[in-house]
């Protein structure tokens, strides 16, 4: 992932620390930013990711993708490359 991207919660701007701090409703705990908020246990999809509380998050919940800062900028250019590629 481009460095340009950053990901932190939309209400508080806690940075995930890439501890596990998310459990499915199956009772699996992972971190949902390995995995785009699946659970690599059951494959449920989870639209929306809470901020946990523990490391210092404010506990409230958001859209997944609003987790990611800068992701559509970076999107732009991806798709920017992808015509530059097809009209070469
Ligand atoms: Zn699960
Ligand atoms: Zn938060």
């Amino acid at each position: 992932m481009p460095n340009e991207v950053k990901i932190e919660c939309p209400k508080c701007s806690w940075e995930p620390d890439g501890q596990p701090h998310w459990q499915c409703s199956c009772g699996t705990v992972w971190n949902t930013f390995d995995t785009a908020g699946r659970c690599p246990s059951c494959k449920k999809q989870w639209k929306h990711t809470c901020c946990p509380t523990d490391p210092g998050g404010c506990g409230q919940w958001s859209l997944h993708l609003d987790w990611y800062k800068n992701l559509d900028k970076w999107l732009e250019k991806e798709i920017e490359a992808v015509k530059q590629e097809v009209m070469v």
